[in-house]
């Protein structure tokens, strides 16, 4: 029998009392089918004994009265059975069929004498039941009729009906309960289970089947388990396939570069850290050439993406043809690829030979369905380490640092890793750190060059000064602008550093103005990546408004090529410097692109021949052209022009003949310290 609970749950199958209701219906309706012919049958039966006890009360009496010879005993013993077996009333009939003699209530019951027959047939009940009246052929030609009260009968058929019922009703209980327990046990239960599984599968697909049924009885319910559970094996089996591609996916993905399909830097690591020994037990060399494309973003934004990607698969293409088939080729993200050779008799010979080869594969130009074929720049950094699994990432680190070497000599275009390199490395971290130090301790200090305007008629006269920043180390001693401003810039200390020489620029305009209610312009050096800052307008703003100077005390320079770098932000940002009413230098210029065109578009107040160009006068005639075209370049856009780096009287002359505006150099003053700049130049004009 099921457990209450199973009962609970019995009670609350609709599917169970769907059926059970079916089966009951279906049993009652049988039942009654059965009952009603049986029911009729009773009542049948019932008149039949009712009849044929009347005939055995009454013969007796006519046998006694010798079959109605004697009058007196036959009317005494009719008389008698009145009242008996719930006789009424009796008549006897004669032959001839006269009533020979009568008892009780007979009216009316002569009729029935027509229809008599043997043995308790027949007979004629009243409408409401409660009488009969019946007749039967006695012996000696008699016939006798009686009428009987048979209002008891229809009780007896009620309490039969009754009883009948009841068993009806109990069987169909127990048929009903039981069915239930039987569906239960065959239906509600493996259906149950089955959406439990289904439900448990659905919500974990994966491991689909580890939620089988277990199996079920050999019918439908046996097979649509199997059936089931061979689905469910056959949903994880296709989850667990989908998982494993899409994880096949995923790490290819992850270790290899989308653009050109080679593996990736993790692939690389990987790969050298798995590396064995190439033959037998000897351990190999291991050597790695970081190859870097030059000017990449230059080409992109020359070429576009789309132009630029398929240079890039090319030259991936080209790099693969020229590596051996067992060395390991990655695209490390844009512009950087390597290749890793794991060789036996490794010499620095046979590395520079596969460099070469590498230079000469990618150096030949490039179809890219431009105008102009396209020819790459290349350079390569080689490092090597004896022994299998190298520690990847400090072979890749070391070829970096070759790499970055070639940068320092033009014609190298590639370069081997020595230790030295890190340590240069590391020189440069602690130099870093130093510096870092320094600009919070204050041991930068700015010192000052005078820039002399070329008066017509042959003076000169103090127009500004150049702000050039120098650093006290406690044990480097006096350190120049040259050893640390690339490593400022490169390391973002840059940022800190120009807003300590903007804040010491205008407090010395301040502390000018209050001595000698007079002070120069004073113009400061950006860096490409200071000139980038978003802010930088509010920066200089701010500095302005800390010393209560106004802007036209202040100048920046940028050089050329750091304006150049993106044009559109330039003008953009130089147009906000100017309206802040600051002026504005180009640096260094004529050594970048010096176009007019751009040079129009970023309307400088000044630009500033290079030093290089300046040096050459009366030297070198080309020097001395260039010289000249910017100085026209200069005249034609409005827009003053100063010499830097002029040294001797030649040059002034020179740069006077030409109408330069001013000039700037050791002939007229070195930078020096602001007390000294203060008492040898703005006391002395300022006294003027
Ligand atoms: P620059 O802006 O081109 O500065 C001119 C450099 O030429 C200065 O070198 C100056 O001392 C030097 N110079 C000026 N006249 C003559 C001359 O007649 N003969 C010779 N031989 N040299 C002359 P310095 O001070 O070593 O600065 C080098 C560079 O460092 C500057 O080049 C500038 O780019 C950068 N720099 C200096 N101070 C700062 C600064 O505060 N911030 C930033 N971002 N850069 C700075
Ligand atoms: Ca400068
Ligand atoms: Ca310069």
């Amino acid at each position: 029998m099921p457990a209450i609970s199973n009962w609970r749950e019995l009670m609350a199958c609709r599917l169970c009392w769907k059926i059970a209701l079916a089966v009951f219906g279906l049993i009652l309706a049988v039942e009654s089918a059965i009952l009603v012919p049986s029911y009729q049958r009773f009542e049948r039966n019932t008149l039949t004994q009712v009849a044929n006890e009347v005939i055995i009360a009454i013969e007796p009496t006519l046998a006694a009265s010798g079959y109605g010879t004697r009058d007196d005993l036959l009317e005494q013993g009719l008389a008698n059975a009145i009242g008996q077996y719930r006789i009424l009333g009796t008549l006897v009939a004669g032959r001839g069929g006269g009533v020979l003699k009568a008892a009780g209530a007979t009216a009316g019951l002569e009729a029935q004498l027509a229809q008599a027959m043997p043995m308790g047939g027949g007979g004629r009940r009243s409408i409401d039941g409660a009488q009969l009246d019946l007749a039967w052929p006695s012996a000696d030609g008699l016939t006798v009729a009686a009428r009987v009260d048979t209002s008891g009968v229809a009780v007896e058929v009620i309490a039969y009906t009754l009883r009948i019922a009841g068993l009806v009703a109990l069987i169909v209980l127990v048929v009903t309960a039981g069915t239930m327990v039987v569906l239960h046990r065959l239906v509600l239960r493996p259906v149950l289970r089955l959406r439990e599984s289904s439900l448990a599968a659905g919500a974990d697909p994966d491991a689909a089947d580890s939620h089988v049924v277990a199996p079920g009885p050999r019918d439908e319910i046996g097979e649509l388990i199997e059936a089931h559970n061979a689905l469910l094996g056959r949903v994880a089996a296709s989850k667990r396939r989908d998982r494993a591609v899409a994880e096949e996916r995923a790490r290819f993905l992850s270790h290899h570069e989308p653009l050109s399909g080679l593996p990736n830097r993790v692939a690389l690591l990987e790969h050298l850290g798995q590396l064995r020994p190439v033959s037998g037990a000897s351990p190999a060399t291991v050597s790695l050439h970081l190859v870097k494309l030059l000017h990449f973003r230059v080409l992109n934004a020359s070429f576009g993406a789309a132009r630029c990607d398929e240079l890039l698969r090319q030259f991936a293409a080209r790099l693969k043809q020229a590596s051996g088939p067992g060395d390991f080729v990655a695209h490390l993200g844009a512009d950087r690829f390597a290749v890793a050779c794991a060789t036996l008799g490794f010499t620095p010979e046979k590395a520079a030979e596969f460099a070469e080869r590498i230079l000469a594969a990618v150096s030949e130009r490039y179809d890219l369905g431009a105008a102009h074929p396209v020819s790459l720049a290349v350079r390569i950094g080689i490092a090597s380490a004896a022994g299998d699994r190298p520690d990847g990432k400090t072979l890749v680190n070391e070829a970096e640092l070759a790499l970055e070497r070639t940068r320092a000599e033009d014609a190298a275009r590639y370069e081997f890793y020595s230790p030295a390199f890190g340590e240069e490395a590391k020189a440069r971290q602690t130099l870093s750190r130093e510096l870092e130090r320094g600009i919070a301790a204050g041991e930068l200090f700015p010192v000052l060059q005078p820039k002399i305007a070329l008066m017509p008629g042959g003076g000169v006269r103090l127009s500004g000064a150049e702000v050039l920043v120098r650093w006290r180390h406690p044990s480097r001693g006096l350190v120049g602008p040259a050893d640390f401003i690339p490593l400022a810039e490169s390391t973002g200390l840059i940022v800190p550093l120009g807003e300590r020489v903007l804040a010491d620029t205008c407090g010395l305009v301040r502390a000018w103005l209050d001595r000698h209610a007079w002070a120069p312009r004073l113009a400061v050096n950006l860096s490409a990546r200071q000139f980038t800052l978003s802010d930088l307008d509010l920066r200089l703003e701010r500095a302005l408004a800390q010393a209560r100077i106004a802007a036209e005390y202040l100048e920046v320079e940028v050089t050329e090529s750091a304006a150049m770098k993106d044009v559109q932000r330039t003008a953009e940002t130089l147009a906000r410097l100017r309206a802040l009413g600051v002026r504005v230098s180009i640096d260094d210029f004529g050594t970048g692109y010096s176009s007019l065109a751009y040079l129009k578009r970023f309307a400088p107040d000044t630009i500033k021949i290079d030093k290089s160009f300046v040096d050459d006068i009366g030297s070198d005639r080309n020097s001395e052209a260039i010289c000249d075209a910017i100085l026209r370049l200069g005249q034609a856009l409005g827009c003053r022009v100063v010499a830097e780096g002029v040294e001797t009287e030649a040059q002034v002359a020179f740069l006077r003949r030409r109408r330069c505006d001013e000039v700037q150099g050791y002939f007229f003053g070195k930078p020096v310290p602001a007390a000294e700049f203060e008492a040898n130049w703005v006391a002395a004009r300022a006294a003027a």
